[in-house]
Order: C-alpha cells, then structure tokens, then sequence
C-alpha cells in the first residue's frame, strides 16, 4: 500500500514550495468531491518507500468559516492520512502556531517542517526546534523550503513516523476547558455517530466551539437532547469560571498554547531588537507624529503626576469609606505639628521660629515631596526605556533653528526640560558633552529657564489655589513657556552675546526596552531623596535666616495689648445689663473663652468656664439660624471678635513691615508694583535668589505671621486663595517670574566651575532677572487692562 502525506499550513508558509521539491514534476491536478476548491496530489520515493503528497490549501484555522478550512479539515478527517506535515513559517511563528494547535487536536500522525528558518534569521528570531519538539511531542525539522535544505532530514521523520504510527501528546487548554472536556469526551464516546468519524476530544472541542458541521451532526442524532443537555451544562460550567462562552474560551485557549509555545522558543537577538526600535523609532521620530507624540506625553505626565500626587486615593479609614491624596495626608501632618507647637510652646520667639520659621517653610516644601516623587517616577521610566534619547532627536531639528544642538536638549531636559522634574545643577554639569564651547555656554545660559524640581512646589501652590480646574492645562502651559523662553534667549544670546558657528549633531539613539521596576525605584527613590535633604539642609537653613529677618526686631505689643483691651471694654459695657455679664468680668476675655472649651486648666473658675462655653455653643445656634432674633450680647460678642482680628492682625502686619526683610521689600516695592508684587512676595523672590525652593517656605511663614496665630492653621494655598489682593492675574505673573529670574546660589556655583569664571554666573543672574522683571512688568501691565 502507499503511503499518504498531506501537506497543510498557513497560506504562504512555502507548502506549495516543499511540495514541489519532494514531488519535482511528478504532479496532477485533482478536485474534492462537490467542491470548486482545487487540490494538487504528487509522487515521490522516500528511501525505496513510494508515497503520495496532498497540498491540502492553505489556511489559518480548521473552523467550518470557509471552503478551504472545510476542504483541508475533511480530508484529515475522512481520508486519513498517514502523516500530516504542518509547514510552519519560522518567521511567523506565533500565528502559525494557531493552526498547528488545531491539527493536534485531530490527533493524527504530525510532523512539523519549521520553514523559512533563513528569514526568520534575518529577523533576528533564534528558534530552538527541539524543545519546539519537545513542547509539542512532535517531530520539528528546519528547513527552506525554496533552496530544499531540510527535506532530506523531513523525509525521514515522515517513514520513522508512519512507521511507528506515534500520535501527538494532546494540547492542553485553560483549567475551565480541561475541567469539562473529560466528561464531554465520554458522552461524546457514547454515540458512534460522532465518535466513529472524528477523534472524540476533538469532537468535543467543536461542539463547545459552536462548530455548525458538529452541532448539524449532533442535530441528526437519536438522542439528541441527552447530549444537548450535557453540552449546555458544560458551557454553563465553563461561562461561570470565566465569564465567557465557550466559543470564546476555545479560541482564546488556542491563542494561549501558540503564544506561550512561540515564547518558549524563540530568542530574539539585539539585532530583533534593533529592528523593532526601528518600527518604533519611524513613528516616534516621525517629522510630524514625533512632537505630537512628545506633547501627548507631556501631558500625560503632568496629568499623572498631579493625578497619583492630588488625588485622593489613600483610605484614611478601615471601612474604606474616606480617602486622602498624599499631598494632603502631608498638610494634614504638619497642619498637626504646627498646632501641637503653637499649644505647647508658650515663649513667643521660640514658636514662631518652630511653627512659622521651621515648620511652616520646611512644611510647604516637604508637602511636595509626593508630587516630585511621581515626576521623577515618570521620567525614569521614560529615560530607562530609551525614549529621553528620541526626545533629543526630535528637538534637534527644531532647536538648531535657535543656536542651540542636539546634546543641549539633554542639558535641558536633566534641568527640568521634560516637565518640572530637574535640577539645572546636574544640568549645567551635563553641557561637557558639548564639544563647542559656543554652544556650551549658551546651553548654560538658558538651562535655568527650565522648569527643575525646586519651582514645582510653588507653581503647585499657585496653581491649587488659583487654576485648580486646569491643572495639568496651567502646567503644560509653563512647560511649552520656559521652553519658548530658553529657545528665544539662547536665539539672541547667539545672535548678540555668543557669536559663532555651530557643529553638525551625532546622537546615539539606544535600543527600547522595557525598564525594570528595582531600577525604576531606585532612580526615583534616589532623586526624591536629595530633594528631601535639600528640604532639611539648605532650605532649613535659609529658612531659619529669613524667619530671623522677618521676625526681628521686634515691636512693642503694648498698642495690639491695649486695642484687644478696649474692645473687650466696649463688649463689658454693651452686655453690661445683660444676664450674660458675668460672662465677660475677667481680665484676658479673649483667652478665657477660647479656654471654654477646655474646663479644667483654670479649677477654680469652672463654673464660669461653663457658662462661657454654654454662650459659645449658644452663639453658634444663632449664627446656624437666620430666621431668629439674635441677642444684643451675641451680636456684642460677634463685634469683639472681629475687632480683635483686626487688631491682632494690622499688629502682625506692621510687626512684619517692620522687620528687616519687610524694610528690605518695603524699599523694592515702587519697583515691584509694576509687576504687581507686594513687600510680602518681594521677601519671598528674595529668598528665592539662595534657593527656589524658599519662595515657597517664606511666603508661608509671610502670610502665617501676617495672620491672627490662634486661628486653624491653613495650607498657604488656601490662604492665598481668600487674600482679596490675590487673583489669577496676579498668580500668573508670579509664576512666570519664579520661572525666569535668577538661578539659585548653588546653580551659579556651577556655572563658575563649568566657564571657569564668575563672570558668566553673574552675567547669567543678571540678564534673567531683568529679563523676568521685564516680562513680568508687560504681563501684568497688559492684563490690568482686561481684568
Ligand atoms: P504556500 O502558500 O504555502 O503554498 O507558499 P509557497 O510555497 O507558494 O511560498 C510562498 C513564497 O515563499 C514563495 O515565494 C517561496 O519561494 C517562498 N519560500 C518558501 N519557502 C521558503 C524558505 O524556506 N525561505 C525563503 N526565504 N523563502 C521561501
Ligand atoms: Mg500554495
């Protein structure tokens, strides 16, 4: 008898090729019964051994969707073949492996021909045949087809095979399918209808794929309804495990088993690599997609960082039914701190410097540490999967334009040029890169224009209390300003300061992969960390200094002492006839009653302590209902405290006004308005000249020490939001000054040991700061006009 090959595979996979150098030209066409669906059979010896070949059509799937999937699936099915050769595109591995699943659950004699192996690599892909083989309890034989290498070695794998009749081990699917099927098999089992024609597993495979040959067959049956029920029971059981029908499961196993396999098996090389970077790299780097692609990512990361930073996402409750974001577990804790320290510690300098000195500039500063964090998360990730490169590339073609090179984008992006997440210290120091002085020292000179970790925390601030709907808008729009900013300085810094030539752009573009976590967060935790210590060094002591000249020297209280005095005569007087003037007899009124509402530090007036805290809680109910009639002694007490709210605070006032920073801002301010700032934001931008992180920490304590202290404390964004004298305008124009003004102390450091001369640090100071001066001034000038 002779033997009978069927060759089956993927269209494309080179069956037609294998076939014809088995077969040479002993070939004929021949037609299936009943269908248009050619097929071509041919001859060949195999060592001695004659044998017929098939070319069964080509096909991704042995479903019952199309002629040729119907015509290849029967003639496994009916005809019997002795061995099957599943020709496999080496280089397509993955899909091709889809169909192979399905022939081993014909569970007939299968011998894969791994083809195209010589394309596959050109790709790169290293595909390991035996385990393949052993993967699949199958023999796999390379080959190419095109050039016949291979087909002597298929040959005889195909007698071994047909010899020793070895069958496939069975494929295994997910655990919901491996579940049912068993039991499915045996009812299948039990009609010789079915199981007589088709291997019984596979027929159960079908009926659980909704295969309309199968279901028709199954319809014919005597007993239908038996195997219906089972079927339906079955397809219960597997929808309840994984939410799917069954059809579904089917298929997605398939995909599971090709997919795990192709992994298995293959090794891409850095050249698979390489070409996959290629892929990316021709959208990435694309003329147009690549700055829209930039932009998106931008964006995203400030709407992720503001989003893991801002939102409230951390329960603050085991019931799960309160939430807080970082940042405002952060506030929450040295909001807590702050009034630990303000009960706690009665020597007034030693509590102001804790609370508004130490805390309350350290605080705001440390309030931010959630949103450097997620920054500096994002933008390891981006740098650690090769993209910060491709940014550099991008940005070349645009920023020659400006005087400037490609290696200076790394420049700005280490300052910040990415988002808010650098530091233009690292950034001055990345310029040696630069092998042109010219284009080195203007890549200094406007690195500090960027947006690095220290301003964040302000623009935060600014941004929470004036633009808090559009958050990440507002920062996206300081991100393309301080870009605009750097590309037009360093246009006329090489027009009319650094004259010269430029030189041609090489950049490394390194393969894409995809970042480890330890990295991730080592980089991360890493950068996070020097801006803590930052927070707790330089900045603690800045703080320190700045809270000494805003604190000193100090006035005389008596005239705040005597306002609160006549106040609280004036209330004696009004509630004098009232049953409530025992209420207000006492020296330190104000006192006594905030300590109303704790009895027991006085023992020996307890009595009137519950008076006055029954008249507190009584002043409330009033105050809650608008329709009652309030008491002239309420209303008294109503006017007392705000009267002393005003004292107390024109006393803090004029107390900061008088400092030797509220004289040094004092002196700026007929400058200052022209750009709209007050005294108190002059002391804060002079702080911001050692470190930016202080404007921050010394508008806090300016407007905590402006403000009456017995009050809650409140985050400065807050406070700023209800200062009548703040608005948007106003908050705008402050971030572009921060933006632009001088780089900090430690920066200009750097631009000295970078140039060699102090001279460019100075210069650098200089021309920013009239340069934000200038702009702040137009901005705020043109504004007015519409606000
Ligand atoms: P079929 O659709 O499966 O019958 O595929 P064909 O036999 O028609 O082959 C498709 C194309 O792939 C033809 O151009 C063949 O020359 C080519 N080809 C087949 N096998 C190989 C191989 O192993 N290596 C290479 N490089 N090309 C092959
Ligand atoms: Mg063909």
């Amino acid at each position: 008898m002779m033997f009978r090959i069927a060759v089956a595979g993927n269209p494309n996979s080179g069956k037609t090729c294998l076939f014809n150098q088995m077969t040479g030209s002993n070939q004929r066409v021949g037609n299936y019964p009943g269908v248009t669906v050619e097929f071509i059979k041919g001859y060949a010896d195999f060592s001695e051994e004659k044998v017929e070949i098939i070319d069964l059509p080509g096909t991704y799937s042995l479903t019952a969707y199309s002629q040729e999937e119907i015509v290849a699936r029967d003639f496994i099915v009916n005809e019997r073949p002795d061995v099957i050769v599943n020709v496999v595109d080496a280089s397509n591995l993955e899909r091709n492996l889809y169909l192979t699943t399905q022939l081993l659950e014909l569970h007939v004699p299968i011998i894969i021909a791994l083809n195209m192996v010589d394309v596959a690599e050109k790709k790169g892909h290293t595909i390991d045949a035996d385990k393949l083989s052993a993967i699949l309890g199958i023999p796999v034989i390379p080959t190419v087809a095109s050039r016949g290498k291979g087909l002597d070695k298929l040959e005889a794998a195909c007698l071994q095979i047909i010899k020793n009749k070895t069958l496939p081990k069975a494929v295994t699917y997910s655990h919901e399918l491996q579940h049912v099927l068993p039991e499915l098999t045996e009812a299948v089992c039990r009609y010789p209808e079915l199981c007589g024609n088709f291997p019984p597993r596979w027929a159960a495979v079908k009926l659980l794929e909704d295969d309309e040959v199968l279901l028709a067959k199954m319809k014919e049956l005597e007993s239908a309804s038996v195997l219906e029920k089972e079927l339906q029971a079955a397809k219960a059981l597997i929808h309840a495990h994984s939410n799917e029908d069954s059809a579904t499961a089917v298929v997605e196993a398939r995909y599971g088993f090709a997919s795990g396999a192709a992994k298995e098996v293959t090794h891409m090389s850095e050249v698979s690599k390489r070409m996959l970077t290629d892929h990316i790299d021709r959208i990435v780097c694309n003329r147009i997609l690549g700055p829209v692609i930039l932009c998106a990512v931008v964006y995203i990361l400030f709407e992720f960082v503001f989003g893991c930073a801002e939102g409230n996402w951390i329960p603050t409750s085991f019931t799960f039914d309160s939430f807080s974001s970082p940042v405002g577990l952060l506030e929450t804790f040295f909001e807590w701190l702050s009034s630990l320290v303000n009960t706690n510690i009665a020597t007034p300098w030693l509590q102001s410097l804790l609370s508004d000195g130490i805390i309350g500039s350290v605080g705001s500063v440390m309030g931010f540490v959630p949103l450097i964090f997620f920054m500096f998360l994002f933008i390891a990730i981006l740098e650690d999967s090769g993209y910060i490169a491709r940014v550099a590339f991008i940005m070349d073609r645009v920023l020659r334009v400006f005087g400037l090179q490609g290696k200076s984008i790394l420049a700005m992006i280490v300052s910040g040029g990415l988002g808010a997440g650098g530091c233009a210290v690292p950034g001055v120091m990345a310029t040696r890169t630069l092998r042109e002085e010219k284009d080195r020292l203007v890549t200094i000179l406007v690195a500090p224009f960027m947006n690095c970790g220290a301003k964040m925390p302000v623009y935060a601030m600014l941004i929470a209390a004036f633009f808090a709907k559009s958050r990440g808008l507002m920062m996206f729009a300081l991100w393309l300003i301080s870009w605009a900013l750097a590309l037009c300085c360093a246009f006329f810094l090489r027009k009319f300061v650094v004259k010269g030539e430029q030189t041609p752009f090489v950049m490394e573009l390194p393969v894409y992969h995809v970042p480890t976590i330890k990295g991730i967060l080592m980089d991360t935790w890493h950068r996070t960390y020097m801006f803590i210590k930052k927070a707790a060094t330089i900045i603690l002591a800045i703080s320190v200094i700045m809270w000494a000249l805003m604190y000193y020297p100090r006035l005389d209280t008596a005239p705040m002492t005597k306002g609160i005095a006549a106040a609280a005569e004036n209330l004696r007087q009004k509630t004098a006839a009232t049953p409530y003037a025992v209420l207000f007899a006492g020296d330190e009124l104000d006192k006594t009653i905030e300590e109303a509402d704790n009895p027991g530090s006085i023992q020996s007036q307890e009595q009137l302590h519950k008076q006055r805290k029954a008249f507190v809680k009584q002043l409330e109910l009033y105050k809650a209902d608008e329709n009652s009639k309030v008491p002239e002694a309420v209303v008294a007490f109503e006017r007392f405290t705000k009267q002393k709210d005003v004292v107390v605070n024109n006393f803090a006032e004029q107390q900061l006004l008088h400092s030797f920073a509220g004289r040094l801002g004092k002196i700026l301010t007929p400058l200052s308005e022209f750009a709209g700032f007050s005294w108190r934001e002059n002391i804060a931008l002079i702080g911001g000249f050692a470190a930016k992180e202080v404007v921050l920490g010394t508008m806090g304590t300016a407007y905590a020490l402006g403000r009456d202290t017995v009050d809650k404390p409140e985050p400065l964004s807050k406070i700023i939001q209800h200062d009548p004298s703040w608005n948007k305008l106003r908050a705008f124009v402050f971030l572009i000054f921060i933006m632009a003004y001088a780089p900090c102390i430690v920066t200009l450091a750097a631009i000295k040991k970078e140039t060699g001369k102090w001279r460019w640090a100075l210069f650098s100071t200089a021309y920013s700061t009239t340069l934000a001066f200038i702009l702040a001034t137009i901005i705020y000038q043109i504004g007015l006009l519409f606000y």
